[in-house]
This record gives C-alpha cells, structure tokens and sequence, in this order.
C-alpha cells in the first residue's frame, strides 16, 4: 500500500480525525477506534514502515523512541503501575489489518496470551 492510501499516514497528515494522544517529531499516538481493553492506543512512527521487516527503514533512535513513549503514555494513562501489553500484529497470522508498523499499548484489565 502506498503512503497516498495509507490509513495511517493519512491520520499523520490530519486527513483523518482521531483522538490523538501525544504529538511529537517523529511519533504519533492516538487512541484505537475499537478499543479492546480500558487502556488501548497505538504508538506510531510517522515515517511509514509497513512491517517489522522494514524495520531498518527507521532510524535507530525513532526505533528507541517508540518503546519510551509507549512507556510514557502507560504511564500517562495510569497502567504503569497495574502493567499492559505492548503488542505488534505482523502479518496474517497475527491479524495485521494495517501495513503502517504500530505498537498496541493495551491495559487496564487482566491480558492473557492468546
Ligand atoms: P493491526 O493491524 O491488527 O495491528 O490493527 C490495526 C488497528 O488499527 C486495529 O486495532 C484498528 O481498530 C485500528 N484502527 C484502524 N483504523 C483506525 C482509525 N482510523 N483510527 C484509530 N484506530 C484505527
Ligand atoms: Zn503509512
């Protein structure tokens, strides 16, 4: 999919509305349009990485950052201390709906493995 079709370039871009969350230079987060846990956002880089296997697509520190903020905004939503899931659906198997890499922060109820 190309970055013009993109769902989630396209909320980067503000084509699309979304309860966002933190705004910062090369990361996004904004709540999942069909939560399924109290606490459920995705953590985004801006620049778009369709999978894991482009991984090195990112720069090492946007990588890095990715994880801080998904610790910063479990924080900021209040499962630090309670715990949460940092979840990436990658390919079929796992369900992946959207080809623009992201981290589920999931919290704020008792999550299993599947
Ligand atoms: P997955 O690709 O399986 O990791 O999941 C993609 C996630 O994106 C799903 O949990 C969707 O609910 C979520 N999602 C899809 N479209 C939007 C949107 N416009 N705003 C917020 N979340 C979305
Ligand atoms: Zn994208």
């Amino acid at each position: 999919m190309s970055e013009a079709e993109c769902i989630f370039c396209k909320i980067v871009r503000g084509e699309i509305e979304t309860e966002v969350m933190h705004d910062e230079d090369e990361v996004l987060v904004f709540e999942d349009i069909r939560g399924r846990a109290p606490v459920h956002v995705l953590v985004i880089p801006k620049q778009h990485v369709a999978s894991l296997e482009e991984i090195t697509k990112l720069p090492a520190p946007v990588v890095r950052r990715l994880f801080e903020v998904s610790s910063m905004v479990a924080e900021k939503l209040g499962v630090r201390e309670s715990g949460y899931a940092v979840r990436i659906n990658n390919g079929s198997d796992a369900g992946q709906e959207v080809f623009h890499l992201h981290l589920h922060v999931l919290g704020g109820k008792r999550l299993g493995m599947p």
